[in-house]
């Protein structure tokens, strides 16, 4: 009989059981080393420091608190849920690497006009880690018992860019709304709108600037419908209008250079 390697025994086990049993620890592991990547990668990612900019950074944490402590995510304690803003002002954008890595462009945080927006689009950037879009497609495309040899150590020549890899990833339109979804649950029980990532698609839509290439829509495409959807989901939940907080959201990211 064929000697089958113990990786590839535990993998094929793992896939029989679906994406729920890739280890974690491979999103920790690959989150890791995309943050890394950008940490190290000055020219392309200016990370603002939290002595640069304390209020904003203020800010985005109470968000993320709000959304960790009332969302009933699977992966709270697991991730590390830790947030970076990246100078650029020409960038709407933000992203959420596996294992709970934040990243936040200025170009977002000021085109935003309330905490309710900002806080709609963390709870869909953090569902995308939480849910672990990433690294199930990841698994998918490499196959998981690549992944767990790089885990467990035992291959990791030919995959140093893994993580790197990862930040070219886009994600499939079931993930998209999936993550659309989870953002208003997040927000349900909180005192913010649970709306904010649709207030954030309206206000693109209404946009008269359009040279303005918003990133966000074009790794986030058709917001017609995820408006829609974000309401449904909204209205399933019991529709409770909560705060946009719209007056002190200027204030509150005065601090940004
Ligand atoms: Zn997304």
């Amino acid at each position: 009989m064929k000697k089958w390697p113990l990786f590839l025994l535990i993998a094929l086990f793992f896939s029989a059981c679906g994406d729920a049993w890739i280890p974690i620890s491979i999103d920790q592991t690959l989150g890791e080393q995309a943050k890394d990547e950008i940490l190290n990668d000055k020219y392309t990612y200016k990370i603002l420091t939290k002595e640069e900019c304390p209020q904003t950074y203020l800010l985005l944490e109470d968000l993320r608190n709000q959304i960790l402590e009332n969302g009933n995510l699977s992966h709270k304690n697991d991730f590390t849920w830790e947030i970076k803003i990246i100078e650029d002002d020409s960038v709407l954008n933000a992203f959420c690497v596996p294992g709970g890595y934040i990243f936040v462009y200025t170009g977002l945080i000021k085109y935003l006009n309330s905490k309710a927006a900002l806080a709609g689009v963390l709870g869909h950037e953090m569902a995308h880690a939480d849910r672990r879009h990433s690294t199930k497609q990841m698994a998918k495309q490499l196959g998981l018992s690549v992944l767990l040899q790089y885990v467990l150590g035992i291959d990791q020549s030919s995959l140093l860019n893994l993580g790197a890899n990862l930040l070219g990833l886009s994600f499939s339109r079931s993930d998209e709304s999936e993550a659309d979804n989870k953002s208003v649950e997040y927000l349900y029980n909180t005192e913010i709108d649970a709306r904010g990532a649709a207030f954030f698609f309206e206000q693109l839509q209404h946009e008269s600037n359009k040279d303005l290439v918003p990133e966000f829509i074009s790794t986030h495409p058709n917001p017609e419908n995820r408006i829609e959807n974000i309401y449904a989901k909204w209205k399933e939940l019991g529709a409770k209008k909560g705060n946009r907080y719209e007056l002190d959201y200027n204030s509150a990211i005065q601090d940004l250079p």
